[in-house]
């Protein structure tokens, strides 16, 4: 036999895959299989794409596999990674990288260790009179009640004792590191009796994944008809989470498999903790807060068929699941959903696919979903909270010709909280104490050397940074260009924000909590969120990050700072951005008893996102973005292909542009550029946006269009990336 292996190598060089002879011993190789294998001078890693009787090379010349290595991927996931390379403008070995086994490059493998078992012997023993001390009794017992278990945990001396007499049998074996999980509560292990929209909604899910088929997954494409894809629009708090649940469990009750998508769980434990209380030891989770061992186990927990529901990020698309019959995506506006390394997936996109090899159901959910999906899925609509609580009370604060970073009105009703006892988030997206600083006498801005962006002040480090590349500088005394020591600082951002909150209302039983990218690891940040939890009043300030999943039952206040800094970005997605930011935050507010309000302080009182927002109207913001998607053809419209080129050389950059431009030249599409992109990282950057109606001839012709340019441009040191959809 011949297997076609596909090497993983970083290089768009190498195109595979390359024929290998299968060795006497090696015919249990299948698609998907693992393989270490000689190529050119070295060895490489490579994922068998295809079996074939012969090859068109001589016989004689083709090396064979040096090793199987354990675990493969399904024929499903090879398939995946060749419609990810065509749609991603990327190549099948870098999507084969992202499914492997967490750590099966590194020569992870499942754990060993001793673990015992009663004997048939051993079971009777306890009620049939053999002489035991009180201890082995105990042991014996244990074993009974809870099976095989590892030795080290009862005690390898005492069993092995029980084993010289026949009453435990111990072995070595394969044991699963499972990822032990922090800050879940205990969540209900019953449904709820739903409410009539749930159960409304669930009812259609029930009735979707009744019909769906169930493809032939190895053969790559299998219902011809499209997917069955649901949006869930759920205001928070309309008890989306609930109907995932019921309709994971009839996905396993039909005998199938289930992903479930969220944002972060490091951030929302809660979500997961649902799951777990719920379906127990089925549900395996994967994400980047667990070891590579633990990550490793999950994995093959799943790929063994004894997990069959995978909760995790991004990446928990790739689950090693078979007979997959419901994909959920929860919180689908998240841009975490879009990776940022090649190849630049869209989870949703890539679910969709998947969806479709299985002949899987697709439901995503969200209170602010993207104008894409509405266009695109059957809409489920749940437009009230459970507890039919009242959506908070929006104000917008007019900050125009105010130059504190606070509105009076925002300083009461923190001053008023503070008084009851309750508990405010405040959002600011930016974190630092000041945006720039600049010299009072003639002007300078202090600017990232690599990076033409201002560097931004931390006061507490004692230093100025650059967001985008880390380069640090220790805080002026005074201006290089000009020597004046009077140094102007602009604009605030979270450590001021939280600073001054502390001077004004910080006090014992009211902390300030401040949660944005200073806290470098997640387990940090979710640290800072169960403090916040657990205090039963203070503020949290911070970053996007405090308006995501996690449900506080007793925030009565919810205050968004620069609320249009996000409209203020060059992007057709500004308004989509703010409207979801202004509306999630509110989400967060109000479930308590204290009762509600959200304060919005903005530049931009007249900006039609926050007006929708102030309204709750959901609807009416969909609509009308459309409208205005339609007008300037941008998504769903018109699908978008971004190409930056970048080089030390602002030269060498501009002209890979203008060559991959030049390219594209007779594409049916507009194309946008070259266009400077601000240096970034020590690289002059230079950008193509392709703006194509039609997106599957645009997508080849700029493939076609990089694979043309890019190798010869990157041996003079300028390199290339395509996002396709970006964010
Ligand atoms: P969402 O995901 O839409 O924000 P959740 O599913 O998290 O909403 O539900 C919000 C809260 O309401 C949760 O605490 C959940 O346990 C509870 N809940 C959901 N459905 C019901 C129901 N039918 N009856 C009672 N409580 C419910
Ligand atoms: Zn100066
Ligand atoms: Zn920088």
């Amino acid at each position: 036999m011949i297997a076609r292996v596909q090497p993983l190598t970083r290089t768009r060089a190498v195109r595979g895959p390359f024929d290998y002879r299968l060795a006497a011993d090696q015919q249990q190789v299948t698609v998907g299989s693992l393989l270490r294998v000689p190529f050119g001078a070295t060895r490489t890693l490579g994922v068998v794409v295809e079996l074939a009787e012969r090859s068109e090379l001589d016989p004689g010349r083709l090396a064979e596999p040096e090793a199987v290595l354990g675990a493969g991927l399904g024929a499903d996931l090879v398939a995946l990674a060749g419609w990810m390379a065509r749609e991603y403008c990327s190549t099948p070995a870098r999507a084969l990288s992202l499914m492997l086994a967490p750590g099966a490059a590194g020569g992870t493998t499942a754990r060993l260790a001793l673990v015992a078992e009663a004997t048939a012997a051993g079971r009777a023993a306890l009620g049939d009179g053999t002489a035991l001390t009180d201890r082995q009794r105990e042991l014996l017992g244990s074993l009974g009640r809870d099976g095989p278990t590892v030795a080290a945990q009862l005690g390898t001396g005492s069993l092995r004792r029980l084993e010289s007499r026949g009453l435990v049998a111990i072995d070595r074996r394969a044991v699963a590191r499972r990822p032990v999980l922090h800050g879940i509560g205990a969540a209900a292990v019953h449904a709820p009796a739903l409410t009539a929209d749930q159960a409304g909604a669930l009812q259609r899910l029930r009735a979707a994944l009744g019909r769906a088929a169930g493809g032939n997954a190895a053969e790559g494409w299998a219902a011809e008809n499209a997917v069955e894809g649901f949006l869930l629009h759920g205001v928070t708090g309309s008890g989306k989470t609930e109907v995932y649940l019921g309709a994971v469990e009839a996905t396993l009750a039909a005998g199938r498999t289930a992903i479930v998508l969220v944002p972060e769980i490091a951030l929302t434990p809660q979500v997961l903790g649902r799951f777990i209380a719920r379906f127990g030891d089925v549900v395996a989770v994967i994400h980047s807060g667990l070891g590579v061992g633990e990550r490793h186990d999950e994995w093959m927990r799943l790929r063994s068929g004894q997990a069959r529901v995978c909760v995790g990020p991004r990446s928990a698309i790739f689950a090693p699941l078979d007979e997959i019959g419901l994909i959920v995506i929860d919180e689908e506006h998240e841009s975490s959903y879009k990776h940022e390394g090649d190849p630049r997936y869209d989870a949703r996109s890539v679910a969709r696919q998947r969806a479709l090899q299985h002949g899987a159901v697709l439901v995503v959910g969200s209170a602010t979903p993207r104008p894409e999906t509405v266009v695109a899925m059957t809409r489920l609509a749940l437009p009230e909270r459970v507890d039919r609580r009242p959506l908070p009370v929006v104000e917008v604060l007019d900050m125009r010709e105010r130059h504190q970073p606070l509105h009076p009105v925002t300083r009461m009703a923190l001053a008023d909280l503070r008084r009851a006892g309750g508990k405010a988030i405040i959002l600011l997206n930016r974190r630092g104490w000041s945006n720039f600083l600049s010299c009072r006498a003639c002007g300078r801005v202090w600017l990232c050397p690599n990076c033409e962006v201002a560097l931004v002040l931390h006061r507490h480090g004692r230093f100025v940074a650059c967001h985008h590349c880390g380069h640090r500088e220790r805080v002026p005394d005074r201006c290089p260009a000009c020597a004046s020591v009077s140094v102007a600082r602009h604009g605030a951002g979270t450590e001021r924000v939280e600073h001054e909150l502390r001077e004004a209302l910080g006090e014992e039983g009211f902390p300030i909590f401040r949660l944005d990218a200073d806290a470098a690891t997640l387990a940090a940040r979710a640290r800072i969120l169960q403090r916040f939890e657990a205090a039963p009043a203070g503020v949290l300030v911070g970053t996007q990050m405090v308006a995501k999943g996690h449900d506080f039952p007793d925030v009565a206040l919810g205050v968004v700072l620069d609320a249009d800094q996000t409209l203020r970005f060059p992007d057709f997605r500004a308004e989509e951005r703010t409207f979801a930011l202004i509306t999630q935050l509110a989400g967060r507010t109000g479930r308590g008893a204290l009762g509600s309000r959200v304060l919005v302080q903005t530049l931009a009182p007249d900006a039609r996102a926050i007006g929708f927002a102030v309204r709750h109207d959901s609807d009416g913001f969909i609509a009308d973005e459309l409208t205005h998607r339609r007008a300037l053809r941008y998504p769903p419209y018109a699908s978008l292909i971004r190409v930056v080129c970048s080089a030390e050389d602002e030269a060498l950059a501009r002209e890979t542009a203008t060559a991959i431009h030049a390219a594209l030249q007779p594409l049916d599409a507009a194309v946008l550029g070259p266009a400077p992109l601000f240096r970034l990282r020590g690289r002059s950057r230079s950008q193509i946006v392709v703006k194509a109606g039609d997106r599957r001839p645009a997508i080849d012709a700029v493939g076609r269009a990089v694979d043309a340019i890019a190798p010869a441009a990157a041996r003079r040191g300028a390199s290339v990336s395509v996002d396709v959809d970006p964010q």
